[in-house]
């Protein structure tokens, strides 16, 4: 049997088991010295870990002096593995559920094994933490009141803009995904539909390099265009009422945006939809643009 212990800073800590069930638990998202003593008591208490990468996992159990049994739950082979684990859960097992980085669920597996093990009346635990979205919302200087997370952009430039485009009338301030090789094309599409908006991009948050960089959509689509992007990053993206009312240019790239993909006159419907303008002038100013 494991020894639960968990170690920091040198000094070793007993803990009890964990209690029957299933652990989410949060692990940090750069800098180690952020999982929360409760993760450590978790990880340290269950019968078993279930992890996206068992290596990434291992390493991070490693540093903490924590001897668990390891299990795979990844993205591919998640429809597999999961009734082992919830026959474990069902016979009274305790098992912690963890991503390679941050919250599991949040863009990560598990949303699946959370809800058969509810359904088949298993406890299911939170044990929160680092998440990306929330750390970046944090520190971004962007309004929080109300936050979107919209996970990863499609990676082709059709889905981009269309799933842009179904976000471009939400009342709260919108929290990307995105990886570095697709920060340049995702702030462009961006910029082309939602206009100049307040943006920024957060990058290895918790790490060494840590930099926020806050700007209109524009000038950050420019600045990543010319300088490509290295690391995790989060985007983010103002509300439209906080940019106040729109002026010809950001009408005309919403214009722009949507006439690449509408005719003319459903752009000018869509348009009128998201801002409240009049149709009709919209419809001649799209007109124009076409021509
Ligand atoms: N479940 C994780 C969480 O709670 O943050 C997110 C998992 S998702 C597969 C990974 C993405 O999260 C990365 O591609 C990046 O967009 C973002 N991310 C993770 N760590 C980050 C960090 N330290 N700084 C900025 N973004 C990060």
């Amino acid at each position: 049997m494991a020894r639960r212990t968990f170690v920091v800073d040198g000094v070793s800590f007993s803990v009890d088991a964990a209690s029957p069930g299933l652990h989410i638990v949060a692990t940090p998202i750069g800098n180690l010295g952020d999982i929360t003593v409760r993760a450590l008591k978790t990880l340290a208490g269950v019968d078993m870990v279930a992890a996206e990468d068992t290596r990434h996992t291992g390493r991070l159990l490693q540093h903490f002096g924590i001897e668990a049994h390891l299990v795979r739950y990844d993205e591919h082979g998640a429809a597999a593995q999961r009734p082992r684990l919830l026959a474990d859960l069902a016979e009274g097992r305790s098992v912690a559920l963890v991503s390679d980085a941050g919250t599991p669920l949040i863009s990560d597996p598990g949303y699946r094994l959370v809800r058969e093990a509810r359904e088949a009346g298993a406890a299911v635990h939170a044990v929160p933490g680092p998440a990306a979205p929330m750390a970046a919302a944090s520190v971004a200087g962007l309004p929080t009141d109300s936050l979107l997370f919209a996970g990863f952009l499609p990676a082709r430039q059709t889905g981009r803009i269309e799933r842009i485009r179904e976000l471009m009338t939400v009342p709260a301030t919108l929290v990307f995904f995105e990886a570095p090789h697709r920060l340049a094309e995702a702030l462009a599409d961006l910029a082309a539909v939602l206009g100049p908006r307040e943006a920024a991009v957060a990058r290895e948050l918790t790490k060494r390099f840590e930099t926020v960089e806050r700007a209109p959509l524009p000038d950050l689509a420019a600045r990543y265009a010319a300088e490509p992007a290295k690391g995790e990053i989060v985007i983010l993206v103002t509300p439209p009422a906080a940019t106040g009312p729109l002026d010809e240019a950001e009408v005309d790239a919403l214009l722009a945006a949507a006439i690449e993909k509408l005719p003319v006159s459903a752009a000018a419907a869509d348009v009128a939809k998201a801002t409240g303008l009049n149709r009709r002038d919209l419809y001649k100013r799209a007109l124009a643009l076409k021509s």
